[in-house]
């Protein structure tokens, strides 16, 4: 077992970054203090969370559990609704489940779900603190695109997830899902350059790579590193 300090090195070595340190620690967790990111409900269904929104988070989990709303519904083996802390200051969306998250039922789990849980780690947070979820709730066949109407049909859950959380920040993983979000076809190098916000609203919108985009692509890492870095900041910026 290393201590923090060397897995904290070690995480941003992987990470292509030579050194770093927290600007401010108000308002997240101190990074030498926080355990690695704890892989909850493993193998699992995730279980029902309630948040401010109480019963209205249970029902919106229930309806996305047994949707039938488009074609994926026939493919899929489960759901993915999302996990993490469902009133968490920072939101992780992505594409779509692939197969591992299609058997467990969880987001993000595999090679890419670690190095997401490893990106965490390196800005100081984990699991446990954001709430992480897709843009489609069930898996392509073939991990194929996302066709439109499925996208359309399954928008409102994604709404409904950001209305409900009410982040002070959003990671959008990759290029489908900051097009999604930010309702715009610009190249991923551009939407990372700019300043964005979740149409309609004063929500920062951050673009960064997928992580299994990082994970074919290594060099890319350290530009991941900047927009993680500028979400924590932002994050902090906007602390009670
Ligand atoms: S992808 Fe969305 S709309 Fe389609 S069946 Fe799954 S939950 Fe329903």
């Amino acid at each position: 077992m290393y201590p923090l300090t060397e897995l904290r090195r070690q995480i941003l070595d992987e990470m292509g970054v030579d050194v770093w340190s927290l600007r401010d620690k108000s308002g997240v967790t101190d990074v030498d203090t926080i355990q690695p990111a704890a892989r909850t409900q493993e193998g699992t269904r995730q279980p029902a969370v309630n948040n401010e929104s109480g019963a209205d988070w249970l029902s919106l989990q229930n309806t996305v559990f047994s949707c039938q709303a488009c074609k994926l519904a026939k493919s899929r083996t489960r759901t993915v609704f999302g996990s993490g802390n469902s009133n968490a200051d920072l939101l992780l969306i992505g594409e779509a489940p692939g197969a591992e998250e299609d058997r467990q039922g969880l987001p993000f789990v595999g090679k890419a779900g670690h190095l997401l849980d490893a990106m965490l780690y390196a800005i100081g947070l984990n699991r446990e603190q954001v709430f992480i979820c897709n843009v489609l709730k069930c898996r392509p066949p073939n991990n194929r695109d996302p066709q439109p109407d499925e996208v359309e049909a399954c928008a409102s859950y994604l709404t409904a997830q950001i209305e409900s959380i009410k982040p002070r920040v959003i990671l959008a993983l990759g290029r489908f899902a900051a097009h999604r979000l930010l309702e715009t076809d610009l190249p991923v190098y551009k939407m990372r350059e700019n300043s964005n916000c979740l149409p309609g609203t004063n929500i920062p919108v951050v673009v960064t790579y997928h992580p299994a985009s990082l994970l074919r692509n290594p060099e890319q890492k350290a530009e991941s590193w900047f927009d993680l870095c500028k979400a924590k900041s932002l994050l902090e910026q906007s602390s009670p």
